[in-house]
C-alpha cells in the first residue's frame, strides 16, 4: 500500500466509508428534548440572525452596493459575508423540520440579491469587490475561500431542502473560478482560515463533479510547505496557529487556532473519505488522540487560550478564564462526525455527544436569542450572554448545528443500519433494495430509555448498531483524561420485541444481526445515574476536585440556585445524590442534589466552622440564563482548593 501511494499520490482503499451518515433532509425529528430548541431556532434565534444582518449591520446592504454599482465602500469586517451564508445554511436545515413560508421567501429574496453580486467571471465577495476588485486574491488571510466554503455549504443544504438550484449555481460558478484561479493554474494559496476544504467536499457530493473533490485536496495539499503568507495581517508568524508548519498528512499535535483546526479536520476526514488516502486517516487518527487525550475540557469544548482563540499547552485547561468558544465545539462536532464515518468506531460519536450537549448547546441562551462566545467553566460572575458579537461566528453556527441534528443520528452501511444519538425521530432507511422506515422514541437525557422501531418492507437480514454510550460504562473518557470516581457496573440488555437477545459489542456499537420484519421493536435503557468525575493529575486546575455527570450532561453548581454562592463549600467524598425533576426557567430538567460542607466564620471571628448546605446543581448548558452570577463545574473536594481563583 505505501508504495501504491507513492506511485500516484495516494493510495485507494476499497470501502473505506464505514458508515454513510443519514442527511437531515431525511429525518424528522419529533424529540422532546431537542424539538422545542429546533422550533426556539426556527423562531427566535434565525430571527435575531436576520434582524442583525439586515437591519441593524450592514452585511446585507454589501450585497446590495455591489449590484448597484455606484461606488459605494464596503461596511464592517471582511469576512463579514460569511455569517449571510451561516445564516442562511440555517435557514436552510430549519425549513426541513419547520417549514415557514415566510422564511422560504427572506431565504430566496438573500439569494436574489447574492447571485446580483456576483461578477461575471463567478468571483463572490463583498469586501473586495467594493473596496478594490484588483486587490483580490492577494493576501491569503482575507478569508476570501473562507466566505467561499459558507456560500457553498449554505447552497448545498438550501437546495438539500428545497430542491432549488440558484444558490447552488451561484456557489458552482464560485467553485469553478476559484478551482481555474489556483488549482488549474497551479498557483500557490494556502487558505487562512480553512472551510474551503469541508465545503468543497459537499459540492462534490451533490453535483458528483471529481473537479471540487480535487480541488479540496488541492487546498490540503498546499499547507506545510511555506507559502502561507498574509499582507495586512500575518497571521503565519507562527504557521502553527493555521496548522500551516508541516503538511497535514505529517501532523501530530493540535496546534494553534481552535475553529480553524477544526474545519481543516473534518475537510481532511471527508477528503479521506472519499479518496481512500490512508494519509490523511492516519494523521486524523493522532491528532485526534492529542486533542482528546490531552487538550478538551469534560464539556467536550476545546481551545483554552484567548490569545490565540486556541490550543496552549497540553494539558493546560484553565476554567475560569476558558476561551472555549461556541465555534470550536461546533467544529468537534463535525470532525467526530467525520471520524465515525470513517473508521466505525463509536468513541467518535461519544465526544460528538459530549461537545454537542455541553460545549456547544452552552453557547445557545434557553431563549434563543443570546449566545456564548466563551464558554467557561467557572465564574465568579463577570459572564453574561449577548445579543451579538462584532466578529459574530458563533450565533450562525450554533443555529445551524442546532438546526441540522438530523444528520447525526443515523447511518447505514452495506451491514446495516447506525443508530449514533438517541433522539425522537424517524426515516427511512434503504438498504440494498428494501427500505427500512426507522423511528427512535425517547426521553433521552431525562432518562435513558430508548425504543427502536423498524417496519422494513420485507423480512431482511442486516445488523443493527447501536451505540453504547462510553459514560454508561465504566470505560474512562478521552482516553483517561478523565475518569470515574467509584465503580460503575453497567450491563446493559437488548430487548426485541419483548424479549432479551443475546448480540455482540464492536468498536463501541451493540450489534445485533439477524431477520428483521415489520414491526420489530428494539429497547434497552442507559444507565443515568449521577456519576463522579475525576481528572487526571497533569490536568492541575482540576486538582482535587470533582464534577458531575448523568448521562450525556456535565452538572454545574449556579449560584441562583444555591444563595447566590457556588464557590463556598466543598463536596464530600461520600456524597449521596438525590435527582429532582425541575425546570430551568421552561427548560425540564434533573437537578442533583447533594449535601455539601461551607464554613461559617465563629462567633470569635477567629476562624471558621464547618457546617451543612444543600446544594442543588443543573446541567451545564443551562446556567446563566437568569442573570450573572457564580458557577462550578469542577467542585472542590479539599478545603484547600474550595476558595482559590482558577
Ligand atoms: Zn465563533
Amino acid at each position: 500500500m505505501l508504495f501504491l501511494g507513492l506511485l500516484c499520490g495516494h493510495s485507494f482503499a476499497q470501502n473505506v466509508q464505514k458508515i454513510e451518515p443519514v442527511k437531515f433532509s431525511e429525518v424528522n425529528i419529533t424529540d422532546a428534548f431537542w424539538k422545542p430548541k429546533m422550533d426556539k431556532v426556527a423562531t427566535t434565534t434565525l430571527q435575531a440572525c436576520i434582524v442583525q444582518t439586515e437591519v441593524k449591520t450592514p452585511r446585507i446592504r454589501n450585497f446590495e452596493k455591489v449590484a448597484r454599482k455606484q461606488g459605494e465602500k464596503h461596511e464592517g469586517i471582511y469576512f463579514d459575508d460569511s455569517d449571510v451564508y451561516k445564516a442562511m445554511e440555517a435557514m436552510a436545515y430549519s425549513l426541513k423540520n419547520h417549514p415557514d413560508a415566510e422564511l422560504e421567501k427572506k431565504t430566496d429574496e438573500w439569494i436574489d440579491k447574492i447571485a446580483a453580486a456576483q461578477l461575471p467571471d463567478g468571483y463572490l465577495n463583498t469586501y473586495y469587490t467594493l473596496n478594490g476588485l484588483q486587490n483580490r486574491w492577494t493576501d491569503m488571510e482575507k478569508h476570501e475561500d473562507y466566505c467561499a466554503g459558507h456560500l457553498i455549504e449554505a447552497a448545498v443544504a438550501y437546495y438539500n431542502t428545497t430542491g432549488k438550484r440558484k444558490f447552488l449555481d451561484v456557489a458552482i460558478r464560485f467553485a469553478n473560478h476559484i478551482d481555474e484561479t489556483f488549482r488549474l493554474a497551479n498557483r500557490p494559496w494556502v487558505s487562512g482560515h480553512q472551510e474551503i476544504e469541508l465545503a468543497l467536499v459537499k459540492l462534490y457530493r451533490t453535483t458528483k463533479d471529481e473537479r471540487y473533490l480535487k480541488l479540496s485536496e488541492w487546498f490540503l495539499n498546499q499547507r506545510g510547505k511555506g507559502n502561507g503568507k498574509g499582507v495586512i495581517w500575518d497571521a503565519w508568524k507562527d504557521p502553527a496557529y493555521c496548522q500551516d508548519a508541516i503538511p497535514v498528512k505529517d501532523q501530530k499535535e493540535i496546534t494553534g487556532h481552535a475553529v480553524r483546526a477544526m474545519y481543516l479536520y473534518t475537510g481532511a476526514a471527508d477528503v479521506a473519505v472519499n479518496t481512500g488516502d490512508t494519509g490523511y486517516m492516519n494523521a486524523m487518527k493522532t491528532v485526534w488522540e492529542d486533542v482528546v487525550h490531552r487538550n478538551m475540557y469534560i464539556t467536550g469544548g476545546i481551545g483554552s487560550s484567548g490569545s490565540n482563540e486556541g490550543f496552549s499547552q497540553d494539558f493546560d485547561l484553565p476554567n475560569e478564564n476558558a476561551y472555549c468558544e461556541t465555534c470550536a465545539s461546533v467544529g468537534m462536532v463535525f470532525w467526530n462526525q467525520r471520524m465515525n464515518a470513517l473508521t466505525g468506531e463509536s468513541k467518535y460519536i461519544d465526544v460528538l455527544e459530549r461537545s454537542l450537549y455541553n460545549g456547544a448547546l452552552d453557547g445557545l441562551s434557553l431563549s434563543g436569542d443570546r449566545f456564548f462566545y466563551g464558554n467557561p467553566l467557572a465564574s465568579i460572575g463577570r459572564h453574561s450572554r449577548r445579543e451579538w458579537f462584532g466578529t459574530a461566528c458563533c450565533p450562525s453556527n450554533i443555529a445551524r448545528l442546532v438546526a441540522s441534528l438530523g444528520d447525526y443520528i443515523y447511518g447505514k452501511s452495506e451491514s446495516g443500519i447506525w443508530v449514533n444519538l438517541f433522539v425522537g425521530s424517524n426515516t427511512t432507511i434503504k438498504l440494498r433494495n428494501t427500505e427500512i422506515p426507522t423511528s427512535i422514541e425517547t426521553n433521552y437525557p431525562l432518562n435513558g430509555k430508548v425504543k427502536i422501531s423498524m417496519n422494513p418492507s420485507s423480512k431482511t437480514k442486516y445488523a443493527l448498531h447501536v451505540r453504547i454510550p462510553s459514560w454508561a460504562t465504566n470505560v474512562p473518557v478521552a482516553g483517561n483524561l478523565y475518569h470515574y470516581l467509584g465503580n460503575y457496573t453497567t450491563t446493559i440488555a437488548m430487548i426485541v420485541n419483548g424479549k432479551k437477545v443475546d448480540f455482540k459489542t464492536e468498536n463501541g456499537y451493540a450489534i445485533i444481526d439477524r431477520e428483521w420484519s415489520a414491526g420489530d421493536v428494539v429497547s434497552f435503557e442507559l444507565p443515568m445515574d449521577v456519576r463522579k468525575v475525576v481528572a487526571r493529575n497533569e490536568l492541575k486546575q482540576d486538582n482535587e476536585r470533582v464534577a458531575l455527570q448523568r448521562g450525556p450532561l456535565v452538572y454545574c453548581v449556579e449560584g441562583i440556585d444555591n444563595e447566590g454562592k457556588a464557590w463556598d463549600f466543598i463536596l464530600p467524598d461520600n456524597a449521596k445524590f438525590t435527582e429532582v425533576p425541575q425546570q430551568v426557567l421552561t427548560e425540564p430538567i434533573i437537578a442533583i442534589q447533594t449535601d455539601a460542607t461551607t464554613f461559617k466564620p465563629t462567633p470569635d471571628g477567629l476562624g471558621f466552622k464547618p457546617e451543612k448546605k444543600r446544594i442543588t446543581a443543573i446541567p451545564y448548558y443551562t446556567w446563566c440564563n437568569r442573570g450573572s452570577g457564580q458557577m462550578q463545574v469542577w467542585l472542590p473536594r479539599k478545603v484547600k482548593s474550595a476558595m482559590v481563583n482558577y
